[in-house]
């Protein structure tokens, strides 16, 4: 009998191991809310996901929990940006692939030399691959592509939802260019919290200055803050911008420098930089918050 209970033990573990997806559903546990938000419109209803971060939160500080890790050892897969933008997790990224979990990074997509060089990450790149649109569509049919790898007996699903997705971020573009085009040139200056959207600026047209650097690890000082109310002073920029997952007080103490100078530069609004909005809202999707930035952006510099 001992023997018996014993058997059926190790069976049942064995098998809990040995199943890949449970219920039939990948189980797939991603970083930021823009990669969750990625992989839910390409995984759709065959997949169970479930994201680390949320609303508001900074990629580059984030460290992960012990419910995290749990989280992590437990998915069949595991979705990240790369490039260190989760830099506290690449540790754990590290543990997870010794022990053969599968993980994907949305920049392995990218070939380098799209990518935006930087001394500040040790992956020598700009991490905030997102802000164009192009790279998201490359990283679109990449994660499809390993979803379908993954999972065959759902590819099907996987392929037409990445397509789906494609056309929606063909649109979007479409729309973006529209706007951004009614900004001269000479308007287009984002001076915002921390470096996040150089590659917007490429995409784009725009002339990007963050008070704080590529990472929010950095704070900034009392130099960088005056070295930027000249330069808002000479160029004359009517608007600067907060970050919804950057604390405003840096981009507030840059508005009073400008205002010591005798001059006046409106706080513009909030932008999505390295955080979607919260759950519920337009801006909880990356197609939103893109919407969202790119319209506040214009109206407030033109
Ligand atoms: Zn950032």
């Amino acid at each position: 009998m001992k023997k018996y209970i014993i058997l059926v033990c190790l069976i049942s573990i064995f098998s809990c191991k040995k199943v890949g997806k449970k219920n039939g559903k990948l189980k797939v546990v991603t970083t930021t809310t823009m990669i969750t938000d990625l992989v839910k419109n390409i995984g759709g209803d065959k997949i169970d996901v479930q994201g680390l971060m949320g609303a508001g939160v900074d990629p580059h500080l984030y460290k992960a929990s012990e419910g995290d890790v749990g989280k992590l050892f437990n998915a069949d897969v595991i979705v990240y940006n790369g490039l260190h933008l989760e830099g506290k997790l690449e540790d754990v990224f590290e543990k997870m692939r010794q022990q053969n979990k599968k993980t994907i990074a949305a920049s392995d997509a990218l070939d380098p030399a799209i990518l935006i060089g930087s001394e500040y990450f040790a992956s020598n790149y700009d991490p905030h691959i997102w802000f164009d649109i192009t790279n998201w569509e490359l990283i679109t049919q990449y994660i499809t592509d390993k979803f379908c790898e993954l999972d065959a007996e759902n590819s099907e699903t996987y392929k037409t939802n990445g397509a789906d997705y494609l056309k929606t971020l063909a649109s979007l573009k479409l729309a973006i260019t529209e706007q951004v085009n009614s900004l001269p040139v000479a308007r287009r200056i984002l001076v915002t919290a921390h470096d996040a959207f150089n590659y917007f600026g490429n995409e784009f047209q725009f002339n990007v200055v963050g008070l704080q650097g590529l990472s929010t690890a950095t704070e900034a000082g009392v130099k960088d803050v005056q070295r930027l109310a000249s330069f808002i002073e000479e160029k004359n920029v009517k608007a600067i911008f907060i970050e919804s997952s950057v604390p405003k007080r840096t981009v507030e103490a840059l508005q009073e420098a400008v205002r010591a100078k005798g001059k006046e530069v409106v706080i513009g609004g909030t932008l999505y930089s390295d955080a979607l909005g919260s759950a519920g809202t337009a801006e909880a999707t990356y197609v939103g918050m893109y919407k969202h930035n790119v319209k506040i952006i214009v109206s407030s510099l033109k």
